[in-house]
């Protein structure tokens, strides 16, 4: 039996999950759907069963003899293997941010640099990943309308704090909005009120459309 979750917007699809458990993702998308997960007991539990699916699957594919060295080889290392190490303690602050991105910053939110990179727009990059792929936050203000673009690869935006809507979809804290290269003049607008912050991935760059956004694209490195 597995648990009946209807895909709705704003949460990942099951095949990411499967990637996810595969460890086929990289370390910038598994950061961002761990924390995603983190925030969806729900996707904890379709988490589980795609773990349980992966293992399975494994064992079936296993050959079925294997002779006594073989699995005796086997054995030994699996004993001679290392304990898994204690995950890192978390650090004081963000309480409503998951641990898996709290324990990645080391930091809160606040404590980071931000760097402007347009009217109303903050960012603070993390970390750059293999085919340039990006991970960063995403820091704007209540009421900016983000820049229109289009997309080369995948964008993952996850809302942490504040909100944004685009069309009649609504994101908010825990919410993440995938958009791959059919998402077409694909335009954010933060609502008003508090700071909207997300933890950004992108595989590829994104394409602007104003003139003045593709000149300083190279300078803010999106
Ligand atoms: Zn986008």
């Amino acid at each position: 039996m597995t648990t009946e979750v209807k895909q709705m917007p704003g949460l990942l699809p099951d095949e990411w999950l499967v990637s996810y458990a595969a460890g086929a993702l990289t370390e910038a998308q598994a950061l961002v759907v761990a924390t995603h997960v983190g925030y969806h007991p729900a996707l904890q539990a379709r988490l589980a069963e795609a773990e349980d699916i992966g293992g399975a699957f494994l064992e079936e594919s296993a050959p079925a003899q294997m002779d006594d060295d073989a699995f005796e080889a086997l054995m030994a290392r699996i004993d001679a293997a290392p304990e898994p190490a204690a995950p890192a303690p978390l650090p004081a602050g963000d309480e409503d941010l998951p641990a898996p991105l709290r324990r990645y910053l080391g930091r809160t939110l606040d404590s980071l640099k931000w760097r402007t990179m347009g009217p109303g727009m903050k960012q603070h990059k993390l970390a750059n990943g293999p085919g340039g792929e990006r991970l960063w936050l995403l820091r704007a203000r209540g009421g900016t309308a983000m820049p229109v673009h289009d997309h080369r690869g995948t964008e993952f935006t996850l809302i942490l704090r504040g909100s944004y809507h685009v069309g009649d979809q609504h994101f908010t804290p825990g919410l993440m909005e995938v958009a791959g290269p059919e998402v077409k003049d694909h335009q954010p607008m933060i609502d008003e009120g508090e700071d909207c912050i997300c933890l950004v991935v992108t595989d590829a760059p994104i394409r602007l459309h104003s003139l003045i956004g593709r000149m300083v694209q190279p300078f803010i490195g999106l």
